[in-house]
């Protein structure tokens, strides 16, 4: 379907085999934040920009040929335009937040106030609040984009199934039929775009690069930022973030880089798991390196055994001159 869409616009042959393949990542990336059923319009939303913005970038290069400058060169004036627009826009989007919207969004972003003591403000609970601050960060990618492209949506039915997609609730997404609307309604086709890539930023996934002990800090922090929205004892906090920091201290020690990715699950029910991976030298003997005692470490540290113990489930999986992967989940029910 996406090939056949891509070449009724475009005739060279390898151009739209790059183009059909560019269309395809976008979509497997985004695949996890749509409603199955949304997947088929997503894909042919997808084909029809990738293909639209190829000849945007054509169109510009045909006009500015004659300028034998570098085209980033000379679009550096504009800058200072683009940063003031995008300041108005943000602006405009905060005033069509509610204030306690507005209030617990700067006070979480810019202020930095945790999920909890924010709950203790609003008496509410640390979950409920992080719920809040997603469905508000959801709204206002919306109204930014809205406002920045200074559009006001054709029919009552865009905001909500915008704010859908923003948001990657598949449920809500059903509810609002937003595959069909996104099939019938070009504003809200090409809006959907940028809010499903945007959202990359998925707000229960963290993925923190290790390449340092800094990264190892922040890991560390994310972990324990992530597991007190389902609110995890104390205690159970201080376990995961220590887990999270022993083994991300391993990929810093053994394998100079790798990244860890710290993820909340609603399935089978809730958790914080962590998957922390490398392509490092890899592990020889797993079974070895987690009985008690061994330690390359030289004895700092709790190394994979002492991981394992803070946690629920722990696996790891390695291959030698590959790298290793380490799979744990804390549930928040356990016991
Ligand atoms: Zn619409």
């Amino acid at each position: 379907m996406v090939r056949r869409i891509v070449n009724a616009r475009v005739t060279d042959v390898t151009t739209a085999d790059d183009l059909v393949q560019e269309t395809l990542v976008r979509v497997l990336a985004a695949a996890g934040r749509v409603e199955p059923g949304m997947l088929e319009p997503y894909a042919i939303v997808t084909a029809r920009n990738v293909v639209a913005s190829l000849w945007r970038e054509q169109d510009r290069h045909r006009r500015n040929r004659h300028r034998i400058v570098d085209l980033e060169v000379a679009e550096c004036p504009d800058d200072d335009l683009v940063a003031q627009e995008e300041k108005s826009a943000v602006a405009e989007a905060l005033g069509r937040l509610s204030e306690r919207e507005r209030d617990t969004l700067l006070a979480h972003e810019v202020s930095g106030q945790d999920t909890r003591s924010l709950a203790i403000e609003l008496g509410s609970t640390a979950g409920a609040v992080a719920a809040q601050l997603n469905r508000t960060r959801a709204r206002m990618r919306v109204e930014y984009l809205l406002a920045l492209e200074r559009i006001e949506p054709p029919t009552d039915r865009c905001r909500p199934v915008l704010f859908a997609v923003s948001s990657g609730d598949r449920r809500r997404q059903r509810e609002v039929d937003a595959g069909r609307h996104l099939l019938e309604c070009d504003v809200c086709a090409r809006l959907s775009q940028p809010l499903v890539e945007r959202g990359h930023s998925r707000d229960d996934v963290v993925r923190i690069p290790m390449r340092s002990d800094t990264d190892i800090v922040a890991a560390r922090q994310a972990a324990r930022e992530l597991a007190s929205r389902l609110e995890f004892r104390p205690t159970d906090l201080t376990l995961i973030a220590t887990a999270v920091s022993e083994i991300s201290r391993n990929i810093v020690r053994f394998a100079g880089s790798g990244e860890v990715v710290i993820e909340l699950l609603d399935e089978p029910r809730r958790g914080v798991r962590v998957v922390a991976r490398d392509t490092g030298p890899g592990i020889p003997d797993v079974e070895m390196a987690l009985k008690d005692g061994f330690s390359t470490y030289n004895g700092l540290g709790l190394g994979l055994p002492g991981a394992r113990r803070l946690m629920d489930e722990f696996a790891v999986a390695s291959e030698v001159g590959r790298g290793t992967t380490v799979t744990m989940t804390k549930w928040r029910d356990q016991r």
